[in-house]
């Protein structure tokens, strides 16, 4: 063995056969590192893109979310009525028309009459009488719609104007007023089909849906429109038919 052997154990072919593999080995990995760099830039890259898209995504999502806050205030005042709707409007006074604006409509509140067999006419009348009141027991009320026996539909105040029904919520909300036949409230299918059909058109000139119409019940407690009161199910099913008869509306 000689000592060139001894010191390495190898002969030199082998030895540069190793050399030549260390270089290739070192060469491979400096490519491994510029590939991983790379890597790590793609990444960091597409980091960045996924944070751009979040961001617009949330922006979308924003616009829905806050869709009440974002989309375009609905002009009340250019909301022509159907001539299905009986315009009557009351006279401006401080009792039932008080003639303040209605800056935006955030609810349509439906109601029950509390006076059996009295028809849409009659109620209209009430309130218009309610001008004529003098001394200190005076009564304040009103309300946008009356939807009679006979399914007919009388407007007292205009939609873009307060009405004294729903209490708190008279300043952003349209009320109507439902004629019954007895003291359980409930409407007749007359009554019902006119007040499923007004309060669709509502709910799509005000861009709102079958969310936003509620109970007076809903505002104050007030056993108020009773029958949808009574029987939450019922309820239940006019918001049904009412999304129903919007969406046919839209067609
Ligand atoms: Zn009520």
């Amino acid at each position: 063995m000689t000592n060139e052997e001894k010191q390495t154990g190898r002969p030199r072919r082998e030895r540069e056969r190793q050399a030549a593999g260390r270089q290739g080995r070192r060469g491979s990995r400096r490519q491994s590192r510029e590939a991983r760099q790379r890597a790590r830039g793609a990444g960091i890259l597409s980091v960045l893109a996924a944070g751009v898209l979040a961001f617009l995504i949330g922006v979308g999502a924003g616009w829905i979310v806050g869709g009440r806050l974002e989309k375009e205030p609905v002009n009340l005042s250019a909301i022509v009525a159907p001539d299905w709707i009986d315009q009557q409007l009351l006279t401006v006074n401080p009792y039932s028309r008080p003639g303040k604006r209605l800056l935006e409509v955030n609810d349509i509140v439906v109601h029950y009459m509390g006076n059996p067999g009295t028809t849409a006419q009659q109620n209209r009348n009430y309130f218009e009488n309610l001008s004529q009141q003098t001394g200190d027991n005076t009564v304040s009320v009103s309300s946008n719609f009356i939807v009679g026996l006979d399914g007919e539909i009388l407007q007292c105040v205009p939609v873009d104007e307060v009405a004294y029904a729903s209490n708190h919520r008279n300043s952003d909300t349209i009320s109507i007023e439902c004629c019954h036949p007895d003291e359980t409230g409930k409407f007749t299918d007359e009554t019902y089909d006119s007040l499923v059909r007004l309060t669709a058109w509502l709910c799509t000139e005000l861009d709102l849906t079958e969310k936003n119409v509620i109970r007076h019940y809903d505002v104050t407690e007030k056993r108020c429109p009773l029958y949808f009161v009574d029987h939450e199910d019922a309820w239940e099913d006019f918001l049904a038919d009412v999304k129903k008869a919007r969406k046919d509306m839209r067609k």
